[in-house]
């Protein structure tokens, strides 16, 4: 297997420190196995995605000294990969339709007999309002979400396991209920969710190396589940830390203070921003 890793930001706004650091990281990992780094744009979520950013990453990245292999992939042109996928998943009896708004999920998890609403990588967790056995064919235009204990009863495992920096997390099926919940993988406006778009690319574009920021770690728990239930490999995973400011908090896009065009019209050099993030 060739080693093949990305770098997937979302075009909604400038790349800074933070991105330039799991861009250098998996990019020199690549180029230090003899193998693949592939550009992908992130950009499902066509609401908030811009074609000036776009082409600012690439600009930034270009600008680092970064090459990547083969044609940017934008997730836009790709809704019919993420179709499919759902097809499989929805022919397996694992989705359901969600009419739920926001503010009822909420109100829902506040319940009184719910006892305290639980966060999940996705926020609160679902609390199953919908969750019906799917009948038909998949609609297309509602939101659909993982039945999460039947997925994992469908793979009949104790637990969802991955690689990170070689060390093996877990989760156990009672846990993945309880902390993760019934993800949205369809989105009303969007052919996919965030997590489902991910999983479909890395799988076709056979990434064997994940490096991102340990923000991610959770959702990879998700994203480990989605590819057993699909039938694809899962890659080898390293969540690195996050880039924070003086302050200690972590960079945002709208931290325009770090974006790295405002490095490069200050006239710092790529090395001047390889030393200000320790690599
Ligand atoms: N687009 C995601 C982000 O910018 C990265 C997703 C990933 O690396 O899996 O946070």
């Amino acid at each position: 297997m060739i080693y093949a890793t990305r770098f997937a930001p979302s075009p909604t706004g400038p790349l800074h420190l933070g991105h330039a650091y799991s861009a250098i990281l998996a990019h020199d990992s690549a180029r230090a196995a003899g193998g693949r780094f592939h550009l992908r744009l992130d950009d499902i979520d066509q609401s908030r995605a811009r074609p000036a950013w776009a082409q600012q990453i690439k600009d930034d990245l270009q600008w680092l000294g970064l090459t990547w292999d083969g044609p940017v992939w934008s997730q836009f042109a790709r809704h019919s990969h993420y179709n499919m996928a759902l097809e499989q998943l929805w022919s397996m009896g694992l989705l359901y339709p969600c009419l739920c708004s926001r503010a009822d999920i909420k109100a829902a998890a506040n319940a009184p007999q719910e006892g305290a609403p639980m966060i999940g990588p996705d926020g609160l967790i679902y609390p199953g309002t919908c969750r019906t056995i799917p009948k038909g064919e998949m609609p297309k235009t509602s939101v659909l979400r993982l039945n999460i204990k039947k997925a994992i009863q469908s793979l009949d495992i104790k637990s969802v396991c991955f690689s990170d920096r070689e060390k093996i997390l877990h989760r156990s099926a009672a846990e993945m209920i309880a902390q993760i919940g019934d993800v949205v993988l369809s989105r009303k406006n969007m052919a996919a969710s965030y997590h489902l778009s991910i999983v479909v690319d890395d799988a076709d574009q056979r990434i064997t190396h994940i490096i991102r920021g340990e923000d991610l770690r959770e959702a990879t728990f998700i994203h480990v589940l989605l590819q057993r239930l699909l039938g694809y490999a899962t890659p080898e995973y390293t969540h690195h830390k996050l880039i924070r400011d003086e302050q200690g908090k972590r960079l945002a896009k709208r931290d325009d203070a770090r974006a790295l065009s405002t490095y490069r019209l200050a006239g710092h050099t790529p090395v001047d921003i390889r030393q200000m993030i320790g690599l």
